[in-house]
C-alpha cells in the first residue's frame, strides 16, 4: 500500500475537528491499497454542503454538484470531492436515482455505492469494510455492492463501470456480476452517451482490455452494434484463423493505450461483414472494406460522442490500414510528407499490429520493419518534410502567375518530391519546377 495523501487526510481531519464524521472513500481507497496512484480523491461526511462549504471558507472550492452535496475543495494543489454521506431513492429511469437524500450515516452511503472495493472507507485509522471489499481486493476481483440485478436495474452504467474496472485493474468478475453484467448489456443505450463513451474509451485504453472484450462481446455489442456485425463472421480466407471480432481485439491488444489508436484497431475491419465476396475456390475476400469500415468508424464514435480530435485521428487511420507499403526512401518521403511523422508512426503500429493478428503473424512483419527503418532515417537526416522547410513558399508562387487552389496543389507536388529525394530542396531548382508548374496550369486556359 502507498502512503495516503496528507492532504486529503488535512481535509479529513479539519471536518472531525469542526465535530463530523468524515472518510476518504472509493477509488482512493481502493487504489491506495493496492499501491497505484489515485485518480482523485473523495472524501464523504456526515457534514450538510452549507456546512463544508463554512468549515474550508477559507479554501478555494467549488459547489461542484450541490444539488448531490458534493463540494470540490483545492487544498495546497490537490483537489478534493467532499460529499455528504447520501441514500438514493428508486430509480425509475435506469441512470439517475430520482431524489438524493442525505442521510446521517456512513454505512449507507457505501452501500449505495457500485462494487465492494469501490465501497470502502479510511477515517485516518481505520478502514471501514462492511461488503468485505479488502477481500475481494485480494482475490483480485469485482462484485457488486448486494443484488446485481437489482443494482444494474437501478443505474445502467454500473455494468460498464464493472468492465472498465476489470480491465483496469486485471481482475475478474465475480459469477453472479458477470451473469448479470451479460444480461444488461441491452440496457446500456438508456444510459447518456457522452457517459458510455468516457467509459468506452477507459476500458478500451485498460491493459485487460482484450480480455473483457472478448469475455463480454454482448456489452461491446451494445455499444457499438458494428462490431456486433463481425463476432462469429468466419472469414474464410487462409490469412486468417480468427473471426472479424476476435481479429480485431487482438490487433488492439497489439496498439499501446492511445485511444485513437486503440479504437482504430478495434474498428479497422468493422466493414468486412458488409464487403463479403466468396470467390470461385471458396476463398473470401473483403474488396473496398477499409472504406465502408472508415465509414462505420466514424458512424460509431460519433454516437459515442467522442471529442473530434480522436474521432478524426482513428477513421483516418481505419481508412488508410491498407495503405501498401514499400521499404524505400522515396516511399517514407511521399507518405511523411502527406500525412506527418506522428501519423504515418502511429499507421505503421496499426499495420502491424493487424498483421500480427492474421494467420502466419508470428513469422514477423519484416517489410514494415524495413518501412519503419527508411522512415526513421529519413527523420534523422532532418530533411524538408514541411511546407515550412520547403525553399520557396506561397509568394514565390504567385509570383510564378499561379492563384487560388493551384498555390497549395503546386506547394504540395513540390513539397512531396522534395521530400522522397526525386527534387533538391534548393531555391533555384524549385523556382525552375514553379515555372514549369504554372505554364501546365496555364496550358488549357489559354487554349479556350
Ligand atoms: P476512477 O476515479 O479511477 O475512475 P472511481 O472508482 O474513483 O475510479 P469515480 O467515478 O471517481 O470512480 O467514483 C467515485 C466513487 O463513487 C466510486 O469508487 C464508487 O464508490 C462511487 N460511484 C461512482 N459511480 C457510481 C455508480 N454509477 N453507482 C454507484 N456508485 C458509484
Ligand atoms: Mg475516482
Amino acid at each position: 500500500m502507498i502512503p495516503w495523501d496528507s492532504r486529503a487526510l488535512a481535509v479529513v481531519e479539519r471536518l472531525e475537528q469542526a465535530g463530523c464524521r468524515a472518510v476518504l472513500v472509493g477509488g482512493c481507497v481502493r487504489d491506495s491499497l493496492l499501491s497505484r496512484p489515485p485518480h482523485d480523491y473523495d472524501v464523504a461526511t456526515s457534514a450538510l454542503p452549507e456546512q463544508v462549504a463554512r468549515v474550508f471558507e477559507d479554501i478555494p472550492q467549488v459547489p461542484t454538484g450541490l444539488r448531490h452535496g458534493t463540494i470540490t475543495l483545492f487544498w495546497d494543489g490537490l483537489g478534493v470531492e467532499v460529499t455528504t454521506f447520501r441514500r438514493e431513492g428508486s430509480y425509475s429511469d435506469h441512470r439517475r436515482p430520482d431524489r438524493v437524500e442525505f442521510t446521517g450515516t456512513l454505512e449507507e452511503d457505501l452501500a449505495r455505492r457500485d462494487f465492494t472495493i469501490n465501497a470502502m472507507a479510511w477515517d485516518g485509522r481505520a478502514l471501514i469494510d462492511p461488503f468485505g471489499g479488502r477481500e475481494d481486493l485480494e482475490a483480485g476481483l469485482v462484485r457488486c455492492v448486494g443484488d446485481p440485478e437489482r443494482r444494474f436495474e437501478e443505474d445502467a452504467l454500473r455494468p460498464l463501470r464493472g468492465l472498465r474496472l476489470a480491465a483496469q485493474l486485471d481482475f475478474s468478475i465475480q459469477g453472479d456480476t458477470a451473469a448479470a453484467i451479460r444480461r444488461h448489456a441491452p440496457q446500456l443505450p438508456l444510459v447518456a452517451w457522452e457517459r458510455l463513451g468516457e467509459e468506452f474509451v477507459r476500458l478500451v485504453c485498460a491493459p485487460g482490455a482484450g480480455r473483457v472484450l472478448l469475455d463480454f462481446p454482448e456489452s461491446a455489442a451494445a455499444l457499438v452494434p458494428e462490431l456486433g456485425e463481425g463476432m462469429g463472421f468466419d472469414q474464410r480466407n487462409p490469412h486468417h484463423r480468427w473471426d472479424v471480432y476476435t481479429h480485431s481485439v487482438k490487433a488492439l491488444e497489439r496498439v499501446p493505450p492511445v485511444p485513437a489508436l486503440r479504437l482504430a484497431a478495434l474498428l479497422h475491419d468493422v466493414g468486412k461483414p458488409r464487403t463479403f465476396t466468396l470467390d470461385g475456390a471458396g476463398v473470401g475476400h473483403f474488396y473496398g472494406h477499409d472504406k465502408v469500415s472508415a465509414q462505420l468508424a466514424a458512424q460509431a464514435l460519433e454516437r459515442l460522442r467522442l471529442p473530434g480530435r480522436v474521432r478524426e485521428e482513428a477513421v483516418d487511420l481505419v481508412a488508410r490500414h491498407h495503405l501498401p507499403v514499400e521499404p524505400t526512401r522515396k516511399w517514407a518521403g511521399r507518405w511523411l510528407s502527406r500525412l506527418g511523422e506522428e501519423r504515418l508512426l502511429e499507421l505503421l503500429v496499426l499495420k502491424r499490429a493487424d498483421a500480427l493478428a492474421c494467420a502466419g503473424g508470428e513469422e514477423g512483419t519484416p517489410l514494415l520493419d524495413r518501412a519503419e527503418e527508411e522512415v526513421r532515417s529519413l527523420l534523422d537526416s532532418a530533411p524538408c518534410l514541411t511546407l515550412k522547410d520547403l525553399a520557396v513558399d506561397g509568394r514565390d508562387a504567385l509570383a510564378a502567375g499561379l492563384s487560388g487552389p493551384a498555390v497549395g496543389r503546386c506547394l504540395k507536388k513540390l513539397l512531396e518530391e522534395a521530400a522522397q529525394g526525386s527534387l533538391p530542396n534548393d531555391r533555384d531548382r524549385l523556382l525552375e519546377e514553379m515555372g514549369r508548374f504554372a505554364q501546365l496550369e496555364k496550358g488549357p486556359l489559354d487554349k479556350r
